[in-house]
């Protein structure tokens, strides 16, 4: 809880999750940022962003080369760069994103219940989850990817500084918080990453010919019932 805050402004923050993905939806565009990015994670933002975005990166652009623009010449640039970049997210960023917006979505809820209940332990606790799964959706937003070794362990950049993590397949950490056993940003990322990517082999696991043998083998039953019947008739 922050100082000064009335337990209902703690919950209400703590739910506003429509909040944040509408300030996300809103952020101002920065440019240089964004053109002084790694090819990659430039076009992983690019994906990324709603239309809006991208047509005030476009916008910006213009006016700095141009002095002004039109609505055509704009449409032109979206498109074009859309053709380069992607238009959307990929099936897997979707995945993860969906899946980074869930486990977020439900550390607020159990920090909600935790406060409602009036425990300070449970409430620093998924506080902290909550914040971790936070600046994970910021990450991945702009363009940071975990990369998987091949012990099954996982690389991760760091947003901040020039390192690399490993999280574990454990799910342990090598960053401070994470020796401490504390929640941090490179888990929370890891482990969207992984159910995101487990949600997408739903599909594949379905297993479409078990499921016709069990509904012919049913259909069988069901006429030698039939039959039975007229035959004992
Ligand atoms: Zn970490």
């Amino acid at each position: 809880m922050r100082r000064n805050e009335t337990k209902q402004q703690t919950l209400d923050r703590v739910l506003n999750v429509d909040g944040l993905r509408t300030m996300e939806r809103h952020a101002a565009i920065d440019l240089d940022w964004f053109l002084a990015l790694p090819s990659e994670r430039r076009q992983a933002v690019w994906r990324a962003w709603p239309e809006v975005a991208k047509r005030q990166a476009i916008i910006q652009q213009f006016i700095r080369k141009h002095g002004d623009w039109s609505e055509e010449r704009v449409e032109i640039a979206l498109a074009h760069w859309n053709n380069r970049w992607g238009a959307e997210l990929h099936t897997t960023e979707a995945a993860v994103l969906a899946a980074l917006d869930d486990g977020h979505d439900r550390a607020a809820n159990a920090e909600y219940q935790a406060i409602v209940r009036n425990d300070g332990e449970e409430v620093v606790y998924f506080a902290a989850e909550r914040a971790a799964y936070k600046r994970a959706r910021a990450m991945y937003r702009s363009g940071f990817r975990p990369t998987q070794q091949a012990d099954g362990s996982w690389s991760v950049p760091s947003a901040s500084a020039n390192v690399t993590y490993t999280v574990t397949r454990a799910g342990v950490c090598s960053c401070q918080a994470g020796q401490n056993e504390r929640h941090c940003t490179h888990v929370a990322l890891v482990s969207a990453t992984e159910t995101g990517l487990d949600n997408l082999n739903v599909f594949d696991e379905y297993d479409i010919d078990a499921e016709y043998a069990e509904a012919a083998a049913s259909i069988v039953r069901r006429l030698s019932a039939v039959r039975m019947h007229y035959q004992a008739a």
